[in-house]
């Protein structure tokens, strides 16, 4: 047995990996150096060319572009008319924004379990939890698989709530063949540099309706609309006048963040080929060690994975979580936990949550450990982050 690298031995690469990065090439540099040697940086044609890619993309009808995907999300509960008194179902296996939204508006969010085996949220919790306060249902696409669409669509239907998705980590995912973004009332993208797709920061909603569409640019520039049609005072003094006529912010993307993004979207496909490669050589590797647990997909989505989740089987091992964390960071594999459930921080339980809300969720925290996956990761790499997970395996075997 090789000797772990926490404990002296060699670790089993020279240089340090991280669970997620960019891939930025010489025709992203050249793109946004074009911008910026333009007329705008900001409110010009590439955050119109980038948000009429994207709902080509997508399928959706349309797309806004904003800062980042915690904007997003906040323009999308915003447009679904989220205020004080609505509770807004939500998993705690996610990212702090995909709840915060539902706060933004003065609502509370409500955690409703997942499933054991795919760890996104589970439509039967979801219609437990549902009251006559219910509004809307943010469901985020855990790693990238697609929610039960089916199942939560139904759901929003008998009881007359909004679906949003929080698609942050599912780009170029498609459920029963259609693309992510067309399929719920708002889906809502981050272009942070981990994700799969990037523009250093940025973020989009998309969606089909119109009237949401509306809702969403308005919410994103400041409730200012400068179309005579919209505007309440009209007929005005002249070209200059612009109305504020609802309360907005300033969530704009910047033309270079735009022209990135142009640039990255013709390039997703080719990057969600090569994160399905590394997937499936990990499933490979993994798929029959008795210690490690694999995330479980539904037939109806066809993911691409923005995490590689393995999840100890601890009652197998004779480490704890956080050794086998350590052990990898020492074999120079740095790895990452997503995520603490939502609940448990301390902001949170100052709101009256307590732990023990979502046991599904909590069990599935105390594993799990997500380990190197985007498509710059060369063959070495991939091999290399194997190797480690299994030579800590075999050191912590029961
Ligand atoms: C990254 C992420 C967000 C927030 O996106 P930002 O662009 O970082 O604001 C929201 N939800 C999920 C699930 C995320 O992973």
């Amino acid at each position: 047995m090789e000797r772990l690298a926490i404990e002296g031995g060699y670790p089993v690469r020279g240089g340090k990996i991280y669970y997620g990065r960019q891939w930025i090439g010489e025709d992203d540099i050249r793109a946004v150096e074009e911008v910026l040697r333009s007329d705008y940086i900001t409110c010009g044609p590439k955050v119109d060319e980038f948000e009429q890619e994207l709902a080509r993309y997508t399928g959706a009808k349309y797309a806004v572009a904003v800062s980042n995907g915690t904007a997003a999300l906040h323009c999308a509960c915003i447009a679904a008319g989220i205020g004080p008194g609505d509770e807004v179902i939500t998993t705690p296996l996610t990212f702090a924004a995909s709840a915060n939204c539902a706060l933004y508006c003065g609502a509370r969010p409500v955690f409703a379990d997942v499933d054991p085996h795919t760890y996104n949220i589970d439509p039967d919790s979801v219609r437990a939890h549902i009251t006559e306060k219910t509004k809307a249902i943010v469901a985020v696409d855990f790693t990238g698989q697609a929610v039960r669409h089916d199942e939560l669509r139904a759901l929003c239907d008998e009881f007359g709530l909004i679906f949003i998705e929080d698609a942050a980590h599912a780009i170029a995912t498609k459920y029963k063949g259609q693309q992510v973004g067309s399929l719920a009332d708002l889906t809502c993208f981050s272009f942070h540099p981990v994700k799969t797709i990037t523009g250093g920061e940025g973020g989009a909603v998309t969606t089909n309706d119109e009237a949401l569409y509306r809702k969403l640019v308005l919410a994103h520039t400041h409730g200012i609309t400068h179309d005579e049609a919209q505007m309440l005072d009209a007929p005005h003094e002249g070209p200059w006048c612009y109305e504020q006529i609802s309360l907005g912010y300033n969530y704009r993307m910047t033309d270079f963040q735009a022209a990135l993004l142009v640039s990255q979207l013709h390039k997703v496909e080719h990057f969600a080929a090569r994160r399905k490669q590394i997937v499936a050589t990990y499933n490979k590797a993994f798929g029959n060690m008795p210690e490690l647990i694999l995330q479980q997909e539904i037939p109806e989505s066809d993911t691409c994975r923005h995490l590689y989740i393995i999840r100890l089987a601890l009652d197998k091992l004779t480490c704890t979580r956080r050794q086998f964390f350590d052990a990898m960071s020492a074999e120079n594999v740095q790895c990452q936990i997503h995520y603490v459930p939502v609940y448990w921080f301390p902001y949170y339980r100052s709101l009256g949550y307590e732990k023990g809300l979502c046991p599904v969720a909590e069990e599935i925290y105390k594993g799990i450990m997500s380990i190197p996956l985007y498509p710059k990761m060369t063959d070495q790499d991939v091999e290399d982050t194997i190797h480690a997970v299994k030579k800590v395996v075999e050191a912590y075997r029961k």
